[in-house]
């Protein structure tokens, strides 16, 4: 199974994606998190990347992309498949992918877009907690830990990332309706995308996702 996810910042593509990959065990590649890692080394790559994500601009297309290639190729040589959530954002990535998958003969199942109202997106943005050292998603009054602050799945210290405060998550959302919406005429004109109402509950939004991709 090869799928894509798209939808604007909170729209539940993480927490949709951690719930598949405990379903099927798909090998998951996060972007925001592969790039958040590579930034926490602090070596000159990193401080690169986080010139762009600190003001919530999108890390230019050859970075993104030379990077999440070589994790593609890494994850299919020990098992094949994957969950891509958070790549492609522009045309230029989704052709770049286009391509290599085209010259591996890998195909792709699926793309998922979870449409999401602009307040929502907004007060989830907001409200979004992280856990330090799982990546686990919670919101303080959609989906609230059991304890605040600590992760239910690690016991691990829940945070709000910077690039979540009011000024840079109005960046990201303009990033997103620019420079990522295109992508959707891009594949739907490929006949591979499913939308999804990502408004609902989560549980709504699981079932949905599971009901479109078979999984039962
Ligand atoms: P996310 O966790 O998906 O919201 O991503 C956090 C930040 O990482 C974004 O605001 C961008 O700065 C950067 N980023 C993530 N994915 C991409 C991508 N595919 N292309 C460019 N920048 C990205």
């Amino acid at each position: 199974m090869r799928i894509l996810f798209l939808g604007p910042p909170a729209a539940g593509k993480g927490t949709q994606a951690k719930m598949l990959q405990e379903r099927t065990n798909v090998s998951l590649l996060v972007m925001g998190d592969i790039l958040r890692e590579a930034i926490q080394k602090q070596d000159e790559a990193g401080k690169e990347l986080e010139k762009y994500v600190k003001q919530g601009v999108l890390v230019p297309d050859p970075l993104v992309i030379q990077i999440i290639m070589h994790r593609l190729e890494l994850t299919e040589k020990s098992s094949p498949g994957f969950l891509l959530d958070g790549f492609p954002r522009t045309i230029q990535q989704a052709q770049a992918l286009e391509k290599a998958m085209q010259e591996k003969n890998w195909r792709l199942d699926y793309v998922i877009y979870y449409k999401l109202e602009d307040a929502l997106a907004i007060e989830r943005i907001a409200g979004r907690r992280v856990c330090k050292k799982c990546n686990s998603i919670y919101h303080i009054k959609y989906n609230p830990p059991k304890q605040e602050n600590i992760c239910d799945s690690c016991n691990g210290e829940l945070f709000q990332r910077s690039d979540d405060k009011e000024d840079v998550m109005k960046t990201r959302l303009s990033a997103y309706y620019e420079k990522t919406m295109p992508l959707l005429s891009y594949y739907k004109g490929k006949g591979i995308l499913i939308e999804i109402n990502a408004n609902n509950t989560i549980e709504k939004v699981s079932e949905e996702t599971l009901k479109y991709l078979k999984i039962f």
